[in-house]
């Protein structure tokens, strides 16, 4: 017979497991059981997540070999180090919450599409190529929507992934009214200064290994900035070491060298 304690070590290393090797979309699938365990399993007060606004043991390890990141899945939301960032951002620096705006969402992020899509104060539309939460699907070099439209875009971790996203930013400026904003993060090299694309490198295996992913076209360089603003935006970066304390960037489990680009349409 296992004790108690035994059965607590074996649902926690299934629990762990599961995390780690489940593909993303099936995780979000089944959150609703993450959100019945985690609080169970990682009793505690040493991380806590703004976005779910729960505290934890810590946080659980994510990424692909190249990319791997201990301490940093939260177990109940599954929100990564760029959510919480993100989160922060809207909720201490933007009337997000408050004004009355129109929003686009490409490729919505799980922990924030049912939270954005309950807010009374947004019109909320969300787009991708295949997402089965989206409400309409294109490809974002041609995003079948008029010009000046939103207030607000959101699009992060998809400029990584398509062919051609100087066309896509150019997209994204296009249906933003002037006077609105873009969050359109992408995974950053920080020891990279100009971006690194090869059209050559078209194999899985070749592409992790040189763009951290198995369909990553390309792994954007500290030069990303500078795309967004040959795009037409106006970029502002929101940077967590000059907004919050060492102390709290180790509590939310943020990247202190990751900056949040918000990109302005003037
Ligand atoms: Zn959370």
């Amino acid at each position: 017979m296992l004790t108690f304690v035994q059965e607590f070590f074996i649902m926690k290393k299934i629990y762990k497991f599961l995390l780690n090797k489940l593909p993303r979309p099936l995780l979000i699938r089944l959150s609703y059981i993450f959100k019945f365990f985690a609080p169970l399993l990682y009793k505690g007060n040493k991380v806590e997540c703004p976005v779910c606004e729960r505290k934890f043991s810590k946080f659980l390890s994510y990424g692909s070999d190249v990319a791997h990141r201990e301490n940093v899945l939260c177990p109940y939301d599954l929100t990564l180090e760029r959510h919480r960032l993100m989160w922060l951002y809207l909720k201490n620096e933007s009337d997000f919450f408050t004004k009355k705006l129109e929003v686009l969402h490409i490729a919505p992020e799980q922990c924030f599409y049912t939270k954005f899509k309950k807010q009374k104060n947004l019109t909320y539309l969300t787009g991708d190529l295949v997402s089965p939460l989206a409400d309409i699907r294109f490809d974002l070099h041609l995003i079948p929507l008029e010009d000046n439209r939103f207030d607000v875009v959101f699009c992060n971790h998809v400029l990584e992934h398509v062919d051609d996203a100087m066309q896509c930013m150019k997209e994204l400026f296009r249906v933003l009214k002037p006077g609105g904003w873009g969050i359109m993060q992408v995974p950053q090299d920080f020891d990279r200064f100009e971006t690194y694309e090869d059209k050559s490198i078209t194999s899985p295996v070749e592409r992790e290994k040189h763009f951290w992913q198995k369909d990553h076209v390309r792994l954007f360089g500290m030069d990303y900035p500078k795309w967004l603003e040959k795009a037409g935006f106006e970029v502002q970066e929101y940077n967590p070491t000059l907004k919050f304390s060492s102390e709290f960037i180790e509590k939310k489990r943020l990247i202190p060298r990751e900056i949040l680009y918000i990109a302005r349409k003037l």
